[in-house]
């Protein structure tokens, strides 16, 4: 069995535009920490060191991570929509379909296009299926355009999947809808409401989890073949939550 990891670091980035703060406290002090409630410092400690901790700040869109129906609107199909600690978590582990849309175009992928490399791949989408689109977008990591330079998914492409029954979407770039100016661009050019995070927005009409910034999609090595495990933390009552997303491919099946 082969794990591919496809999840970028929780740490500051330029590529974060919210601050990710991580305080590290140390073995030593963590020993004065723990010892504090029994009147003991360090030095009641093996060379003066317990256990260290740290302490984070961040948002629960920080990294690697995925959106729940409750991020998209307070209802999704005339139901409270359901946050990211109440979906069923078979959701998060499943077959995986690699989409490879890195074509260096500047629009949202479209219908026409997953529909082109779906035949190409020679795949059928079942329910259930875990379908990842790589657009080359994490290349940015690390430098502020990440926030800026990547493509995104039409709410007409997210519509497609969602219709046949997938529940998990992941995406190699900052956000699953266009950038921000861009989605303004069209917004101030006469879209209207409808062009403000449309694919986001379409989960109000159907449940569905966008996983965001993933890495590494060209790692898998396969399109279909392998299985995605992107279970969320539990984290209570919000509409989204880190997690580690992987690729697992089978050892018979490695090159
Ligand atoms: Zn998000």
């Amino acid at each position: 069995m082969r794990v591919i990891d496809l999840s970028v670091p929780v740490e500051p980035s330029p590529s974060e535009p919210v601050p990710v703060e991580i305080d590290f406290v140390s073995h030593a002090d963590g020993a004065d920490i723990l010892g504090k409630p029994a009147g003991l410092d360090r030095t009641a400690f093996p060379n003066q060191m317990a256990v260290s901790l740290e302490h984070v700040r961040l948002t629960s869109h920080t990294g690697t991570h995925v959106d729940a129906p409750a991020h998209y609107g307070p209802i999704c199909a005339g139901e409270r929509a359901r946050t990211i600690d109440e979906l069923p978590l078979e959701w998060f582990v499943g077959p995986g379909v690699l989409l490879d849309l890195d074509t260096g175009s500047e629009d949202v992928v479209s219908v026409a296009e997953v529909e082109a490399e779906l035949q190409r791949i020679g795949h059928q989408l079942s329910p259930g299926d875990i379908v990842l689109i790589n657009t080359g977008a994490d290349a940015r990591w690390g430098s502020p355009s990440y926030f800026t330079d990547f493509r995104g998914v039409g709410r007409d492409a997210t519509a497609y999947l969602v219709e046949r029954g997938v529940k998990v979407i992941g995406i190699d770039s900052f956000g699953f809808d266009a950038p921000f100016h861009r989605m303004l661009r069209d917004y101030t050019e006469g879209g209207g409401p409808a062009a403000l995070w449309p694919a986001h927005l379409y989960g109000r009409e159907r449940e569905y989890c966008q996983i965001e910034r993933l890495t590494n999609l060209t790692g898998i090595g396969r399109s279909t073949g392998f299985t995605v495990v992107c279970l969320p933390v539990k984290l209570a009552g919000a509409g989204a939550g880190w997690c580690r997303a992987v690729a697992i491919v089978d050892e018979q099946d490695c090159p």
